[in-house]
């Protein structure tokens, strides 16, 4: 299942299980004699990713006590092994800005200022208790954390760390001019569209940032541009970020329009008047875990326009927030 992509390069996929990621991709850079070697993200904490994971790692001969670990971001799919790895010897490397999130604040909390953004409270609370069940809360672990524009160099190759906010507050790629490599986490995906979320409280523009990074990304042209799930090779790199940057303007269209005929509405209302690529029919239907994503996406799509002036966002007294043309 381990797949060679370059010279000392490699990847193996761990699978996601109830995920619609379907799987993420592990990338690995084999260190040459002496040298240690580097292991990108980790898959959820879960029995399933950890046999896949430690199988792969097998697999290519890595030793825990050799291998460094980078986390492109804070997002579970990816972080979900860091104490495994750490326990057993593994070095962790992870951004800044993500990493202070993953100490800071656990993913529950972040789940109640869905009722200001409209959620009713008793699904609000089965949310909890179905997230507290599947053990998807973010777990802390110990790390080495990584500025922008540091190197890390393993196996001949020497990858900068892009800092490219917008998928989460401090997500980083990895990037090796010299020979072309770009690995992406889930800045760009080419099956799926990254999810760009928000809390209508948390005063941040992630779209916006989203949008800027994209656009700063094209400045780093790579051969082998590698997203952190399912495939690629389907377009470019270039293609791709167009591919974006359209559907992210189609439904900022959307979500202005769906405000425009329905004054005063909210995040969760406007998400359950948006169009969703998902299986369940009727909005009544989604399983609570998509709402609240598609309820994070349509914040991250109101509160960008507001930023850019097209809608008005108004917070009552019991701070309920809503927005208006
Ligand atoms: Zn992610
Ligand atoms: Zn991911």
């Amino acid at each position: 299942m381990v797949k060679q992509l370059a010279e000392n390069l490699y990847t193996f996929p761990i699978r996601l299980p109830n995920s619609p990621l379907k799987w993420l991709n592990c990338y690995v850079v084999k260190g040459g004699p002496g040298e240690r070697d580097l292991l990108v993200d980790s898959g959820f904490d879960k029995p399933v990713c950890r046999a896949d994971l430690f199988a792969g790692m097998e697999e290519l001969g890595l030793r825990p006590e050799n291998t460094d670990v980078f986390f492109t971001h804070v997002h579970v799919d990816h972080t979900g092994n860091g104490m495994a790895l750490a326990r057993r010897g593994c070095r962790i490397l992870m951004g800044r800005t993500d990493y202070a999130v993953l100490c800071d604040s656990p993913w529950s909390r972040q789940i109640w200022h869905m009722e200001m953004d409209g959620m009713p409270r008793s699904e609000v609370e089965r949310l909890i208790q179905i997230n507290k069940r599947s053990g998807i809360d973010v777990m802390y672990f110990p790390a080495e954390t990584l500025d922008a524009g540091e190197e890390l160099a393993y196996g001949g190759y020497r990858f900068r760390c892009l800092l490219l906010p917008g998928h989460t507050a401090g997500h980083m790629c990895l990037y090796d001019r010299e020979r072309s490599v770009l690995l992406l986490g889930d800045m760009v995906l080419f099956d799926i569209t990254p999810n760009i979320t928000n809390s209508g409280m948390d005063g941040l523009d992630n779209l916006g940032m989203y949008l800027d990074s994209l656009d700063r990304l094209s400045a780093y042209p790579a051969r082998l541009a590698l997203p952190g799930h399912r495939n690629w090779g389907r377009v470019s790199l270039e293609e791709r970020i167009e591919e974006l940057k359209r559907h992210h303007a189609l439904r900022l269209s959307e979500a202005e329009q769906i405000v425009e005929r329905h004054p005063g509405i909210s995040a969760y209302g406007t998400a359950s008047r948006m169009k969703w690529q998902i299986k369940a029919g009727r909005w009544e239907e989604f399983p609570l875990s998509q709402k609240q994503f598609a309820t994070g996406e349509a914040n991250a799509h109101l509160i960008h326009l507001v930023r850019l002036g097209r809608l008005r966002r108004q917070e009552d007294e019991q701070g309920f927030i809503t927005y208006w043309k």
